[in-house]
């Protein structure tokens, strides 16, 4: 048995195989062969296998999402039958006398470096294909495991790192749990896997080899642990915390459907953080009171090209159904940093964080906001759909997209296109928002703190450096006292004010935060009834005298 530390994202106890994610193309060894026949062979073999595997996934796509859609698999294909890439390979095969993969990742790296190259866009995407279809060939001359999950046996997925649109790829009953090489507790990546209400780590130093991979994994996310291949007597002893761990939650499900409020009589909302319209099932098994974040930015980051309105349209009229008339908050989209869409071509940037990331995207392209608007406003006809605009740091910001959103209204108001009326919020996430909250409270409808970026631009700390997670600290007495004043003068202002960050599910600060007066905490799913519990028992008043005469 061995036992590696990591870093835990979510709690609780997974017990199956262990498949390792690899990327094939990293790494690759040049060796010298002896059979040159042989290794073509071998290649060709591969290169078959992918292309039946590209075509099954063609037709699987179009079968569900359209002949669009599907179109990038016949471009996938094209590739393997293109001569000019065989030959590279084959070519450097009988050349060098090298192996096949090192000739394919040769030849990826060649070919798609030339394409990224030109000038026509059409053919710099096709670098991209390049790189895809390469790294299929090469995962099948590997061999390397992976495919387990998606073969059909759940598993818990081991990686190097993953990815934010990684994760959202991964099909979510095939997913005991994440486990994660690198990654730091406050990434998106992380964020995400704790989503799904899995037990997930980071930061967890295993080797992605035949040691782990295919192996007995156990996963306790409680402790920050993963067990590979246990012995008897760990197997025994997780399987019976496993079993315990069950049982509490469904002792917690007793309290789906209670008002989430406080023994004292303060009613709270309990909303959840979603990515996805997949991730509605969830919110309303856990109860929740609706929806507090909706980060809208994965649907834009799970295409090849922009979203349509029509396409976004459908996505948000689906939420606002499926909450039945219960409050269900879209943030737009707030893509840059550690969110990444290609199709934007963002110019490079040497500090991402600081960069151009967020509604400075959406004011700086105005159509592409424009879009996301329409979408969001024609849905909200359909439900209680509240609008949340991110990273704002000053007053201009909210005027200047207030004056978009209503020319927004305007336009579907003339072309007869039903539209509702939906709150308009936005994000506390920067020291800025938070120091003139007083001022940004009269121009909004709600205010959001986001404390995954509050505590990064407060404490000057990256949130994607696994090396500062230990200075990373939310419970830092500057971030609380910016949290205190933003509900405060929320209050002042007639409005309500919410956490959407992950500190939200701290259930070590719920009842400070209702003791500050917080409205509403907006967590993943898995932690509303947990969180329920504690708003349940808790008498606000007695708390606050408590904590002046300790
Ligand atoms: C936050 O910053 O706290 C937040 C909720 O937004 P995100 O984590 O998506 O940046
Ligand atoms: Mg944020």
């Amino acid at each position: 048995m061995d036992t590696y530390d990591g870093k835990s994202v979510f709690d609780g106890i997974a017990i199956g195989k262990v498949s390792v994610r690899k990327k094939a193309g990293q790494h690759v060894k040049r060796e010298k062969i002896e059979d040159i026949n042989a290794e073509i062979a071998r290649y060709k073999r591969a290169k078959r296998r992918a292309i039946e595997q590209i075509s099954s996934l063609y037709e699987k796509t179009f079968r569900e999402l359209g002949e669009a859609n599907a179109a990038i698999f016949k471009a996938h294909q094209m590739v393997l039958e293109d001569n000019g890439y065989n030959d590279s390979v084959e070519d450097l095969i009988c050349a060098q006398e090298i192996n096949a993969e090192y000739a394919v990742a040769s030849t990826a790296d060649n070919f798609s470096r030339m394409f990224a190259a030109m000038d026509d866009d059409y053919i710099r995407e096709r670098a991209a294909d390049i790189r895809d279809v390469s790294e299929r060939v090469l995962k099948i001359l590997r061999g390397v495991a992976g495919e387990g999950a998606a073969a059909g046996e759940p598993s818990v997925i081991v990686a190097d790192d993953l990815a934010p649109s990684e994760i959202m790829q991964f099909d979510k009953d095939m997913v005991l749990s994440f486990v994660t090489v690198r990654g730091s507790l406050s990434s998106h990546a992380a964020i995400l896997a704790g989503t799904r209400g899995i037990p997930a780590l980071v930061g967890t130093p295993l080797p992605l080899d035949d040691t782990v991979d295919g192996k007995l994994g156990i996963v306790d996310g409680t402790e920050g642990k993963i067990y590979v291949d246990p012995d008897k007597e760990t197997l025994a002893r997780m399987q019976k915390r496993q079993r315990e761990e069950m049982e509490r939650k469904e002792l917690l499900q007793t309290l789906k459907g209670r008002e989430s409020v406080t023994a004292d009589g303060k009613k709270v909302m309990l909303y959840a953080n979603i990515a996805n319209i997949k991730d509605l099932a969830a919110v309303l098994q856990n109860g929740a009171d609706g929806i507090g974040l909706f980060r809208s930015e994965f649907i834009y980051l799970e295409k090849e090209d922009y979203p349509t309105e029509e396409e976004q349209f459908q996505v948000y009229k689906k939420v606002a159904e499926a909450m039945a008339g219960r409050r269900a908050v879209i943030r737009t989209l707030d893509i840059g940093s550690d969110k990444q869409c290609p199709y934007f071509q963002m110019e490079h940037e040497e500090n991402p964080a600081l960069g151009c990331r967020a509604i400075r995207i959406c004011l700086a392209r105005p159509g592409v906001f424009k879009t996301q608007l329409r979408a969001l406003f024609r849905a909200s006809a359909y439900g209680k759909i509240a609008i949340m605009y991110p990273m704002i740091t000053s007053v201009k910001e909210v005027r200047r997209i207030q004056e978009i959103a209503d020319l927004v209204k305007a336009e579907l108001a003339e072309q007869g296109i039903e539209f509702g009326e939906p709150e308009q919020g936005i994000m506390i996430e920067t020291p800025a928002a938070a120091i003139i909250s007083d001022e940004l409270a009269k121009e909004v409808d709600f205010f959001s703190i986001g404390t995954n970026d509050l505590t990064q631009y407060t404490l000057a700390i990256d949130r994607q450096s696994m090396k500062l997670d230990e200075f990373y600290d939310p419970h830092h007495p500057a971030v609380l006292r910016l949290i205190s004043m933003v509900v405060e003068n929320a209050h002042k202002a007639g409005i309500w004010a919410g956490i959407c960050g992950e500190l939200g599910a701290d259930q070590a600060l719920t009842r400070e935060f209702l003791a500050m007066g917080v409205d509403g905490l907006s967590v993943s799913p898995g932690n509303i009834l947990p969180i329920r519990k504690i708003v349940l028992e808790t008498n606000v008043e007695e708390y606050k005298a408590g904590r002046h005469n300790p």
